[in-house]
């Protein structure tokens, strides 16, 4: 009888424990502010952690056209266009940076290799863009506060920097050998 009794109060107490929790996150719902309400996005800023990973921040006058970050990049997303610099300068002039973030995972594996450290994940998450190919940024083109910005990339730059005549992932000559 006594085991009888112990097991309704076990029952009865683990319920209630289980409704309490229940209850308590059923009431922090309505307590509990939206997102908008909370960080006012967009007019505020989200807070961010200190090691978060935005688009990236870039500096065109260090960069010196290696290809190591396209070459470490896993996705192939880095497209870099480069000249032979006149002489008696040396080494290549960097014409074009694109990074296409319809397929860039954010990963920061193309940071590690750059020799001349003129590549970092930046703290920007927000570069909203109506069609597919206005996700692919032009470092190159952006003025170089903005690409090496610290914390935000100017979106009227950013949209200037779009005006990418040819998707990138074209090939020269491509169609010529398969016509
Ligand atoms: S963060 Fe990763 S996916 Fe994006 S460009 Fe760099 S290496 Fe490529
Ligand atoms: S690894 Fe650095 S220096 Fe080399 S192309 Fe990339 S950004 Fe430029």
């Amino acid at each position: 009888m006594l085991t009888w009794f112990r097991n309704v109060w076990l029952a009865v107490a683990s319920i209630s424990r289980g409704m309490f929790v229940t209850l308590a996150h059923f009431v922090q719902t309505f307590r509990r502010k939206a997102f908008t309400q909370r960080f006012e996005y967009p007019e505020k800023p989200v807070p961010l952690q200190p090691r978060y990973r935005g688009f990236h921040r870039f500096d065109l006058t260090a960069c010196i056209g290696c290809d190591k970050c396209a070459r470490a990049c896993p996705v192939d997303c880095i497209y870099i266009d480069k000249e032979k610099a006149a002489p008696p300068a040396k080494g290549f002039v960097v014409t074009g940076f694109k990074i296409d973030y319809t397929k860039c995972m954010f990963c920061a594996l193309c940071v590690d290799p750059c020799p001349a450290d003129c590549i970092y994940m930046g703290s920007t998450y927000d570069i909203s863009c109506y069609t597919r190919d206005g996700c692919v940024v032009d470092y190159a083109k952006l003025p170089l506060e903005v690409a090496w910005g610290q914390d935000t990339l100017n979106p009227t730059a950013v949209h200037a920097s779009k005006r990418v005549s040819l998707p990138v992932w074209t090939k020269a000559g491509l169609g010529e050998r398969s016509a």
